[in-house]
């Protein structure tokens, strides 16, 4: 067995901190740190010596974090930065700050800031005319989004559905035209409740991926159709325990709704322009190929002339 001194990583490490003592860490900034989703050994470098170095870490649950640093050897004074006082904590970081100090502001897991504590303090720090330095690592909805294996290359991140059916199905009927992946993140109690909604608002037949436990010992990423998504749930009492990143299909591109607009904008334009040109701007405005509207807009004009 490799001695824990001599090991490969432990020499790397040396290196890599030799180099981070030759970077630059200003004074009076805050650093916005992410800190890992489940694997505890998910953390950079950078991070480490950070939090290491920082005056004071401001923390949404002290308990949490103080557990994370004792695993890295690390103690530091830290305070809480939760929802009910950011607005207090960021006076008290500012005037830290001011005073030439370094803070780190870290949530209980992934980056703060994205459905968590934190962009009220970084906008009051900012408003204050003082340094933001984001320290990257890991976030939930990027670790699903890389593994989802869906294809498109945008998405919509619309963090955690209202919790009441009214607001969330206006929420989803919103969201229903979106071409993007669309992408949630769901309590284990309201997966079911959440997954029959998006299967009433979108149908049987768009994707849904449940990546579920990202990084733990029970991940696990699961891809179907929504059509199919209940009795996945439903299939294994584990199914519907953990922490979720839901990943929708986008909506298909040319749904029904969206073949009456398009139709429509292509019968305005045929009011003033040629069937050519109708069809030329219809497909700028529209994003769908000029044959197929050059088609659609000469049986329009023909049918007009047949009709008048
Ligand atoms: N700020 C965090 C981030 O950057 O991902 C998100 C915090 S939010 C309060 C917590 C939610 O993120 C969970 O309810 C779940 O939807 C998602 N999440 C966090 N960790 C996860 C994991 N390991 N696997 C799957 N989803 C996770």
């Amino acid at each position: 067995m490799t001695e824990p001194l001599s090991h490969p990583l432990v020499t790397s490490a040396v290196k890599l901190a030799e180099e981070l003592d030759s970077q630059n860490f200003p004074h009076a900034a805050l650093y916005v740190l992410a800190t890992p989703i489940g694997n505890i050994t998910d953390i950079s470098l950078r991070s480490l010596k950070i939090l290491g170095m920082v005056d004071a870490i401001a923390c949404e649950d002290t308990r949490n974090t103080a557990q994370l640093l004792k695993r890295y050897g690390i103690e530091k004074s830290l305070f809480a930065a939760h929802q009910h006082n950011e607005q207090e904590v960021a006076e008290k970081i500012i005037q830290r700050l001011q005073n030439q100090e370094r803070i780190a502001l870290v949530s209980d897991a992934g980056t703060p800031g994205i459905s968590d504590p934190g962009a009220r303090i970084v906008h009051a720090v900012l408003q204050a005319g003082l340094q933001v330095i984001p320290i990257p690592g890991a976030s939930a909805v990027a670790t699903a989004l890389s593994a989802s294996g869906l294809l498109s290359d945008q998405f919509y991140f619309a963090g955690f559905l209202p919790s009441k059916a009214r607001q969330r199905d206006t929420v989803l009927t919103e969201l229903a035209q979106l071409k993007a992946t669309l992408v949630f993140y769901e309590a284990p109690h309201r997966i079911l409740e959440s997954v029959n909604a998006l299967l009433e608002s979108y149908g049987p037949d768009r994707k849904i991926v449940f990546a579920r436990e990202l990084t733990k010992l029970f991940e696990q990423v699961h891809r179907c159709t929504l059509g199919e998504a209940c009795a996945w749930l439903a299939a294994d009492a584990h199914h519907q325990r953990g922490e979720f990143v839901l990943l929708v299909e986008g909506a298909p591109p040319s749904s029904e709704s969206g073949a009456i607009e398009v139709e429509r904008i292509l019968k305005i334009l045929l009011e003033e322009c040629s069937v050519s040109q109708a069809a030329n701007l219809a497909a700028r405005i529209t994003g769908e190929k000029k044959n197929t509207l050059y088609q659609m807009a000469l049986n329009f004009s023909q049918h007009d002339t047949d009709t008048n």
